[in-house]
């Protein structure tokens, strides 16, 4: 019987060591550079590589990978402990090797890519010497793959790429884009698509636009909207086979989810600190706004909602690194992914309110978090879709009564107990 919420002492030094470095190190580069993707920035990497090589000492590089490519092959359940706290800064995730949606499509890639274009494309990307790009979604639906239209023909060695594809997310700063695509338009819904590695030079690849969220200023985002116009990759950048586009997205986006929900835990927690911290600081009405009952009662569901939350993950994490099939999990990974944006909603909302007229200016992080959560319940798939899964896979162990009442109808049962015990309660009431 094992059971417990302890972590080992030599791990737990390391996560130690992980916190000190990730906030007096990290965190300030979060307010002062632009973007962690931004290979070409030279104020990025000034400040950033050697942070990397730091981390890389302390043998905490990529730790979601095999040692083969460069990681530490840890368990979700100790990636989980660590991402909480990367989660508290933009740039630790790149400090540390770990961030989306390289760390995916690096998975792709180790997976299916050849020798050649592991040497090309992963292999810098591991190093972050580049960044990538998973270009799936089209502006005429994300939710239902099944309505994508960007195809891809087979014409001598070359496949030819024409469609459009929309938040392409780091576009502008990817050295290749995977692609999802339509091959075959007469297969079963499930078997259209296939998936791609396009070079973000080749010929044919255009930004139209690089869209924002909130309040970014149009165009300056880093969500692009793509067009590929006869574009031309050779036969072998097909990563899997052809058809098996949804197969190989599924490599990326289970532990891609989980992560993400590890990571949210660390942003949650950091609203949650300042909010504390301000009950304690501000006072109205001669007594401190830790006081107030109604206040008490935002301290104490937040806490409530980031513990809940922490231990779904953790629990999910277990059961990933327990079953190591992501088919065993996909109901805790949709319940996780569906939970995200609302604790992160909630949380975040009531520190905004607790800071009153401060909270809702920009030099509060609280309205920028607000927008975060209702990206996380749209990116990666809506929370709604999220919800049918897990909904489909509870009812998976459930059956329904042919009878007219449920099984739960309490005059039934009770004919029922009345029948099952009749003997024994008449022989009871006859030897009284
Ligand atoms: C910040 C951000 C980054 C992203 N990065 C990437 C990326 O890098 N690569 C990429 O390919 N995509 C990316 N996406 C796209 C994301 O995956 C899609 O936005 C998502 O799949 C939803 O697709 P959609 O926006 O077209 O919404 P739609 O499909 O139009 O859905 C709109 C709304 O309809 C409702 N809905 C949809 N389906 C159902 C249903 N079955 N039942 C009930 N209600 C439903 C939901 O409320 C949903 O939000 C990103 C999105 C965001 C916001």
């Amino acid at each position: 019987m094992s059971w417990d919420f302890e972590t080992e002492p030599e791990f737990q030094k390391q996560l130690d060591w992980i916190e000190q470095f990730v906030r007096a190190e990290v965190e300030p580069l979060d307010y002062l550079l632009e973007s962690p993707y931004d290979v070409l920035d030279p104020k990025r990497n000034a400040l950033v590589r050697p942070l990397q090589a730091e981390v890389r000492k302390h043998k905490l590089w990529a730790c979601h990978l095999e040692p083969d490519l460069g990681g530490q092959g840890y368990g979700q359940v100790k990636l989980a402990l660590m991402n909480e706290i990367l989660g508290r800064s933009r740039f630790a995730p790149t400090v540390f090797g770990c961030q989306a949606p390289d760390s995916g499509n690096a998975e792709i890639l180790a997976k299916y890519g050849t020798p050649e274009q592991k040497k090309q494309f992963l292999d810098p990307l591991l190093k972050n010497e580049i960044v990538s790009c998973f270009s799936m979604t089209e502006p005429q639906g994300g939710a239902d793959p099944k309505v994508f239209t960007t195809h891809a023909e087979l014409r001598g060695d070359n496949w030819v790429i024409n469609g459009e594809k929309w938040f392409s997310s780091n576009a502008r700063w990817a050295s290749f884009l995977i692609a999802m695509v339509v091959t075959d338009p007469d297969a079963p819904p499930y078997q259209r698509l296939s998936m791609f590695i396009v070079p973000a030079n080749a010929p044919g690849v255009k930004i139209e636009r690089n869209v924002g969220v909130g309040q970014e200023p149009e165009g300056a985002g880093a969500h692009a909207y793509v067009r590929y116009s006869d574009v031309q990759v050779p036969k072998d950048h097909l990563l899997g086979t052809r058809g098996s586009g949804f197969v190989v997205a599924q490599t990326r986006l289970g532990g891609g989810r989980i992560h993400h929900a590890m990571r949210t835990i660390g942003q949650v927690r950091k609203a949650f600190d300042q909010m504390c911290e301000r009950v304690l600081s501000r006072t109205t009405q001669g007594s401190r706004l830790a006081d107030k009952q109604m206040v008490q009662e935002k301290i104490a569901d937040s806490w409530i909602d980031i513990e809940q939350f922490r231990l779904l993950v953790l629990r999910t994490a277990w059961r990933i690194d327990r079953y190591k099939d992501y088919l065993k999990v996909r109901k805790d990974i949709a319940a996780v992914k569906a939970q995200m944006p609302k604790v992160f909603h909630d949380v975040a909302v009531r520190a905004l309110q607790i800071h009153g007229s401060l909270g809702v200016t920009p030099e509060m992080p609280f309205v920028d978090q607000v927008m975060e959560s209702f990206v996380m319940g749209l990116a990666d798939g809506p929370t709604e879709v999220h919800k049918i899964t897990l909904a489909r896979q509870i009812l998976r162990d459930y059956r329904g009564t042919d009878g007219l009442f449920p099984t739960g109808h309490i005059p039934s049962l009770r004919e029922a107990a009345i029948k099952k015990y009749a003997d024994r309660v008449e022989h009871e009431v006859a030897s009284q």
